[in-house]
């Protein structure tokens, strides 16, 4: 049997430093091209510039009349309708006006438009109740977008409106960072498959659940590596196989103090071990490792500690890889509506839900935070950054929070 040791042999490293080491060594993957139609969420690994002038050619930017801006009273119509997609030869000329739909090419000769609703047709004339200056109502050629004009910079995350713009200027293949790999591998004797039924003395594995959902939420791209028994072999013979087509590796459970806890001498014996102990609560046996230039997270097997160290500590390093401009979540002040206990000495990130209220941002955690306790996780949308300390933060203290998803409305 292994002997049991009673302190830990790694340093307890302060949150900040921890990120700071995983975030030096992660870093943005190759760029793939993919299709403009699916590429939200992917950050753009090159400046895009349009090749052409948005519109290429004046339109009209409202249904009416074609017209000469100079001439006064009444105009001779054109028996033509110039409308959008149709291209048509029709000269304009003094006195004259044409019929003319949104999105229609300005006639030559024209060099305004009047509204529909501020004219009428008059014994095949045109009568306008109001006059209008040149340029009225034109859609300028490289109004919307210049020929030449840069429309998205490098490191744009894409959303629909940036998708849009690409469709926009014709750039339906793009070039984006490539999607992180990420091998999950859950570890623990007592795990069960969560279709199953438990024996005495197991339980499902959540984890594995939960960590695929938040690797996809994060923009990774997961893979499920099952479930290595406490048994040095086997969790070897696991981790290699969740190494090899992996970019990261996420290891839950297996990195505290006891006797079956084998992730970190396994770290230890494939690669370097950066950190084993943070400064954190839930989760301070979170365990950073490199191996063979892949990132290794070995996170706790408490559910809470899990995601919740997946969130401060993995997600930034996920998003990085994918040339994300911006790592972390937004951090606000938040008023806390009941009083607060924190941990006497460590840091703690604990579960809240946030909402507006007259203005203010109001925080209520979600009760007990056991880091068993994932009722605690659920419909949360804040992490709060309590500092330790023996004294309770009263209703109405002002704390820092990392807001993970929506704040509530009213
Ligand atoms: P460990 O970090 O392996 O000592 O596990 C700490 C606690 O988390 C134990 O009560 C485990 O049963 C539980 N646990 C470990 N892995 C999982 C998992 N994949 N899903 C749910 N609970 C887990
Ligand atoms: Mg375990």
């Amino acid at each position: 049997m292994r002997p049991m040791l009673t302190a830990s042999p790694y340093d307890m490293v302060p949150v900040k430093d921890a990120i700071e080491a995983i975030l030096a060594l992660a870093s943005p993957l190759e760029s793939e091209v993919v299709d403009a139609l699916s590429a939200e969420g992917r950050t753009l690994a090159e400046t895009s510039r349009s090749t052409v002038a948005v519109p290429a050619g004046a339109r009209s930017a409202v249904d009416g009349y074609a017209v000469r801006a100079a001439d006064a009273g009444e105009r001779a119509l054109i028996r033509h309708e110039i409308s959008a997609g149709r291209e048509q030869a029709v000269q304009v000329g003094l006195g004259e006006a044409v019929r003319i739909m949104t999105g229609g090419g300005l006639p030559a000769g024209a060099d305004a438009v009047v509204m529909v609703e501020d004219t009428e047709e008059r014994d095949g004339r045109l009568v306008m109740h109001r006059d209008v200056p040149a340029g009225a109502n034109v859609h300028r050629t490289g109004q919307d977008i210049a020929e030449r004009q840069i429309v998205l910079e490098a490191g744009t995350t894409l959303g629909a409106a940036e998708i849009g713009l690409l469709a926009t200027v014709g750039q339906v293949r793009v070039k984006v960072y490539r999607r992180p790999r990420v091998s999950v591998l859950a570890t623990g004797d007592e795990l069960v498959e969560p279709a199953e039924e438990p024996p005495p003395a197991c339980i499902r594995d959540s984890n594995r659940y939960a960590l695929l959902a938040a690797v996809r939420e994060a923009g990774g791209d997961p893979a499920w590596s099952g479930v290595a028994r406490d048994d040095e072999d086997e969790l070897a013979r696991h981790f290699e196989a969740a190494l090899a087509p992996a970019d990261v590796v996420i290891t839950s459970g297996g990195v505290s103090m006891g006797t079956r806890d084998l992730i970190k001498p396994l770290l230890e014996r494939l690669g370097t071990v950066h950190f084993g102990r943070v400064n954190f609560k839930p989760g301070k046996p979170l365990t950073f490792a490199t191996v063979r230039d892949r990132l290794v997270f070995g996170l706790p097997g408490y559910p809470v500690s899990s995601l919740v160290t997946f969130e401060v500590f993995v997600r930034p390093a996920l998003l990085k890889m994918q040339g994300r401009p911006r790592l972390h979540r937004p951090r606000v002040d938040v008023e806390l509506e009941d009083e607060l206990r924190p941990d006497p000495v460590r840091p703690e990130y604990q579960r809240a839900v946030v909402r507006w209220a007259s203005g203010r941002l109001l925080a209520r955690t979600t009760g007990a935070q056991g880091s068993s306790r994932l009722l605690s996780m659920a419909g949360a949308n804040a992490l709060l950054e309590i500092e330790a300390g023996g004294e309770p933060l009263s209703a109405g203290r002002r704390v820092p929070a990392l807001l993970t998803a929506e704040i509530l409305p009213e």
